[in-house]
């Protein structure tokens, strides 16, 4: 049934290479590719931003992101089937449909509707594991719509509020911190 081995033609391309087939003109940050959407031609200079390490991507002009075969459905803006077969340079399958998995908010912080497990959070670095712990979220409603949200606290550790961000400067190694964060109460 599939046309297109969506798991193989991860491991064949490289972020560089389908960036580079895409036409992307993107810059090194940190670990992450940060770049101009040529499809939504908004968002500034830094509207893209790519992990080459994990193979995600998130638009911040657009709010969405996924793997590598979804950057290619989101610069060409066809489907993912569609951007598979011309990453794999095959004929383009005329079968139309939507392979985006819903993501499913966690109720670990006290914006219960932040998604740890987003991809927007880690396009940014954040593990699902490390955002969840911390309380990290991309909020798809709400004052911080769109953004990854992290939250701020008084040195007691009391919530204070969050902020929004779009970028995010990680320590090199993000577990050499722990000791500047304050752990939240261990879940059952
Ligand atoms: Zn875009």
């Amino acid at each position: 049934m599939p046309y297109v081995d969506f798991n193989e033609l991860k491991q064949r391309f490289k972020t560089e290479k389908v960036a580079e087939l895409l036409g992307l003109q993107l810059k090194q940050s940190g670990q992450a590719l940060r770049g101009p959407c040529p499809a939504c031609q908004s968002g500034g200079e830094r509207a893209i931003v790519i992990t080459p390490a994990k193979g995600v991507f998130f638009c911040f002009a657009a709010r969405e992101g996924g793997d590598l075969i979804q950057l290619a459905a989101h610069i060409r803006k066809c489907d993912v089937k569609d951007a598979a077969a011309w990453l794999d340079g095959g004929t383009v399958p005329s079968k139309k449909e939507d392979s985006r998995e819903p993501s499913s908010p966690k109720g670990n912080s006290s914006l219960a509707y932040l998604e740890h497990d987003h991809v927007a959070v880690e396009a940014l670095g954040f593990t699902a594991a490390d955002a969840k712990a911390l309380g990290i979220g991309y909020a798809p409603k709400g004052i911080l719509r769109g953004t990854v949200a992290v939250p701020v606290r008084l040195e007691d550790g009391t919530l204070a509020g969050y902020i929004g961000i779009t970028e995010a400067k990680l320590p090199p190694r993000w577990h050499g911190i722990a000791t500047n964060v304050v752990p939240l109460p261990k879940r059952a």
